[in-house]
């Protein structure tokens, strides 16, 4: 058989970012599971995404894969990280998190909509944090919305005076496994521990101990 080759699919477009988190904001690209994307992340204030992820349901549990960061010039910058990974919660996990409305940024809803006000109103506030989500580092994340809807930004270069925030590309790619919160019992994101090992045997490790 003969394969034809593909001509490389551009997956991700300029978009208006997103400072809140919120069931309802609308995907800005799609990804198969098992597939790879580049976030072009701009600034501290706002995240790239939501990516969705194909076929992800609720209960489903996200592996993402930090393939590699790096500056705007293209380098691969082996320390930097992602200040913030996540995916969108569900509409019963926003409670009574929600943050200020005023200065959200919801991506592709339109700030003068009567949706951005109404999804504005619940969503929860962002926060930063420093974790070791470096290249290689692989970060287990509960499924609560269809399709998962993945987003990352603050991306952090560290130098000797500590992080600095810096505009930058992030590669990740996405494994699903189908009711991998009940499988697994995880309800968290947990980060997993960078070894030597192969994605496989990393898995391996997690079945251990689970009857
Ligand atoms: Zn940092």
């Amino acid at each position: 058989m003969l394969f034809t080759p593909a001509a490389p699919i551009r997956t991700v477009q300029y978009v208006p970012g997103h400072n809140r988190w919120h069931p309802d904001i609308p995907p800005v690209a799609e990804v198969i599971a098992g597939g790879s994307i580049r976030l072009n992340c701009q600034g501290d204030e706002v995240l790239c995404g939501p990516i969705g992820v194909v076929g992800a349901e609720p209960g489903d549990l996200l592996m993402v894969e930090v393939l590699g960061i790096g500056r705007l010039d293209g380098c691969f910058s082996p320390a930097g990280h992602p200040g913030i990974l996540g995916c969108a919660p569900s509409h019963a996990m926003l409670g009574d998190t929600a943050g200020a409305p005023d200065g959200a940024l919801l991506g592709r809803i339109a700030p003068s909509s009567a949706d951005h006000a109404r999804v504005a109103a619940s969503a929860s506030p962002v926060h930063g944090s420093c974790r070791a989500l470096a290249p290689r580092a692989q970060i287990l994340l509960p499924v609560h919305v269809p399709g998962a809807r993945v987003s990352a930004g603050h991306l952090h270069f560290p130098d000797e005076d500590g992080c600095r925030i810096e505009d930058g590309w992030l590669d990740l790619r996405m494994h699903l496994t189908k009711r991998g919160m009940e499988r697994f019992r995880i309800t968290e994101p947990v980060l997993m521990p960078i070894t030597t090992s192969s994605l496989d045997a990393t898995v391996a490790g997690l079945t251990v101990g689970v009857a």
